[in-house]
């Protein structure tokens, strides 16, 4: 039997169980009938304030953060992957970060493996967008697709992008890397990446939906005709994002499109009382959104 990487997790989840319960692992848990949503613990992204205020009104904004307790200085977001378990469905919604990003993030294959689950258990592979802590843990430090028995789906918008040569010139020097990465793991995926449009059916029940703005082609996913939300980075973090969701935030890429759509899902998220899973939001990122003055408030379902 040839020892890989994959089989000493698999060998290793009777340890990886002792933690199954820690908020480490599987933090959050949703029970919707015959689907099993539970959210999977890849690492936190390490970030300088910059990237949260950027050129936003920084007394008002420091203030927004001091009331949520984000403290002055680096700022840590965690980094939620979304497994949904149905009949013999394993969907992943984002792949993580994997082994070549941040040394605090890639953490994926021991939160699947504490969950006695493999890679090759995952069936579906289905990504909001093309940023490195979403798509780069779908190929593994042997420059090979890490989920090999799975279909990997992606908004043909965001595929195109990423692939589109002229993105490297325009993405702007920050994200330099953003494009290579990306570009190459798309390559990588080769024959295995399939698209999907706006308002497609990208697996029974759950619906995919254009939020473009955080990226030119990034797709959130409505699970069971309002059950459920998966925001992915439309909806960035727990605090600005809400408190002040018109405002232009830098890490978006289109920081006015990405208000618009920030502002229509925390709407319709909070008329419709639907609960929303989003990537960087605090305690496994489930929760819903009430109405709070001109702005929202994030409730952790916590
Ligand atoms: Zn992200």
């Amino acid at each position: 039997m040839r020892i890989t990487r994959r089989s000493v997790l698999r060998g290793a989840t009777g340890l990886g169980a002792t933690f199954a319960f820690g908020r480490a692992w599987a933090a959050t848990e949703m029970d919707l009938g015959e689907r099993r949503i539970t959210t999977l613990n890849d690492g936190y992204l390490q970030l300088p304030e910059s990237f949260l205020i950027g050129d936003l009104p920084q007394g008002e904004a420091r203030a927004i953060l001091d009331a949520a307790g984000v403290a002055a200085g680096g700022y840590e977001p965690p980094c939620n992957v979304t497994l949904l378990r149905s009949g013999a469905e394993v969907v992943l919604f984002d792949a993580g970060a994997g082994p070549g990003f941040m040394q605090s993030t890639g953490r994926l294959p021991e939160a699947l493996a504490a969950l006695d689950l493999s890679p090759e258990d995952v069936t579906h592979v289905v990504f909001t967008h093309g940023h490195p802590d979403h798509l780069w843990g779908a190929i593994d430090d042997f420059d090979e697709p890490l989920f090999v028995n799975a279909r990997h789906l992606i908004g043909r918008v965001e595929r195109d992008y990423w692939t589109d040569p002229e993105t490297p010139v325009t993405i702007g020097a920050e994200r330099q890397s953003f494009a290579a990465g990306a570009a190459r793991r798309i390559e990588l995926l080769q024959g295995m990446l399939e698209t999907f449009e706006n308002e497609d059916e990208v697996l029974p029940g759950i619906v995919a939906r254009a939020s473009f703005g955080h990226t030119p082609g990034h797709m959130s996913f409505e699970i069971g005709s309002g059950q459920a939300l998966v925001v992915g980075d439309a909806i960035g973090n727990a605090h600005l994002a809400f408190a002040r969701p018109e405002w232009p935030m830098a890490a978006d890429q289109d920081p006015e499109q990405a208000a618009r759509t920030r502002l229509v899902l925390l709407q319709e998220l909070a008329e419709r009382g639907m609960p929303l899973i989003g990537f960087h939001l605090p305690d496994g990122g489930m929760g819903r959104v009430e109405k709070n003055g001109e702005g929202y408030t994030f409730v952790s379902e916590m």
